[in-house]
């Protein structure tokens, strides 16, 4: 869906040569390098990558939420044509939320414990710009689109299973309509039937509203029911960029190869497939292509030229095994 019929739709999200670095004792780490890629309204596109490669990272800076001693080197993110990275602090501040919010990792560390349920969707609404206060329908509307009951506004966190806690921080990060939703792994610490249940309540919210979602995770299976388009990331840089059906039925990259070989199967009869050496140092990164030491399929010169993402087919790529010209031409995703 990088193609044309793709560029027909509305561009909700462009990101432009975002780099994100954190100075450390021991140098400069790039954890996020010169990433580009467009969102489209009311698309799912999921974001892959062992850790640390930049999944987090990347929209932590969307919400320009990196701390010290991180910080955004470098780009343009423009949300509906307006660069997230000019906007005052105050204005930035009323922007989550209501143009962009995240649905986090770990639901109960996000939730404040001594807070009832309805107190904290109450109050991030109105730090995040809602004038009036939120009238008791709307918390219990928002409880109910996220399937549950209207009277979980009077509990507290611990009253909560793990799964109506994750529900509870869906309905805090929609509570003002944003336009972009942000899934940092948010079915990671549950069971996989209420994984499924509150997967299913994000795509269908994303629906409903309208709203992009953008899903990190290293789960390719999820991956695959949840999302429509997907990028994979490796030492902070995307590295491939495609729909669902492209990017598991004919993988370019060859780190994307693996990782696809590397998902368990009835075939493989529990044999275990990894991906041949160590993740890379941001703080001594090869030169060349990132991936050369560890890529099965390396030529010579990839220890020596970095490729950049080039439109392959209608799906986007950067490795030199599919050409040189227009490695250092970038084609935005
Ligand atoms: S550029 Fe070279 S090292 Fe990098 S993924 Fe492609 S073949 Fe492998």
């Amino acid at each position: 869906m990088g193609g044309p019929a793709t560029d027909m739709r509305q561009k909700l999200l462009e990101i432009r040569g975002l780099e994100v670095e954190f100075q450390t004792r021991r140098g400069i780490a790039r954890a996020v390098n010169c990433i580009d890629l467009t969102l489209y309204a009311g698309e799912r596109f999921g974001l892959v990558g062992e850790s640390g490669s930049g999944k987090t990272t990347m929209i932590l800076a969307l919400l320009r939420m990196i701390r010290e001693p991180g910080r955004i080197s470098g780009g343009q993110v423009l949300l509906d044509g307006v660069d997230l990275l000019k906007l005052s602090d105050e204005e930035m501040r009323k922007t989550r939320l209501a143009g962009l919010a995240m649905v986090p990792q770990g639901a109960m560390n996000s939730l404040n414990p001594v807070m009832r349920v309805g107190d904290q969707i109450r109050l991030s609404m109105s730090e995040h710009g809602q004038r009036r206060p939120a009238e008791a329908g709307r918390i219990e509307e928002l409880l109910q689109m996220v399937g549950l009951r209207p009277q979980v506004a009077e509990l507290y966190p611990h009253e909560l299973s793990g799964g109506m806690k994750q529900r509870a921080c869906i309905a805090i990060a929609i509570s003002l309509r944003p336009r972009l939703i942000l899934a940092d792994e948010p079915t990671s610490a549950l069971d996989v039937v209420v994984q499924r249940h509150i997967m299913q309540t994000l795509r269908s919210l994303g629906e409903s509203m309208d709203a992009t979602v953008l899903l990190v995770g290293h789960d390719m299976g999820l991956m695959a029911q949840f999302t429509q388009r997907m990028g994979i990331m490796y030492g902070g840089k995307l590295v491939e960029v495609g729909t669902v059906e492209e990017i598991f039925s004919s993988p370019k990259h060859p780190y994307t190869q693996l990782l696809i070989a590397s998902i368990p199967s009835f075939k493989s009869r529990g044999e275990f497939k990894g991906i041949p050496g160590v993740a890379l140092s941001l703080l001594n990164p090869p030169t060349g292509c990132l991936f050369h030491p560890r890529c099965p399929q390396a030529l010579d010169e990839c220890a020596s030229v970095d490729p950049s993402l080039k439109e392959l087919d209608g799906h986007h790529t950067a490795c030199l095994l599919y050409g040189r010209e227009g490695t250092h031409a970038a084609t935005p995703a």
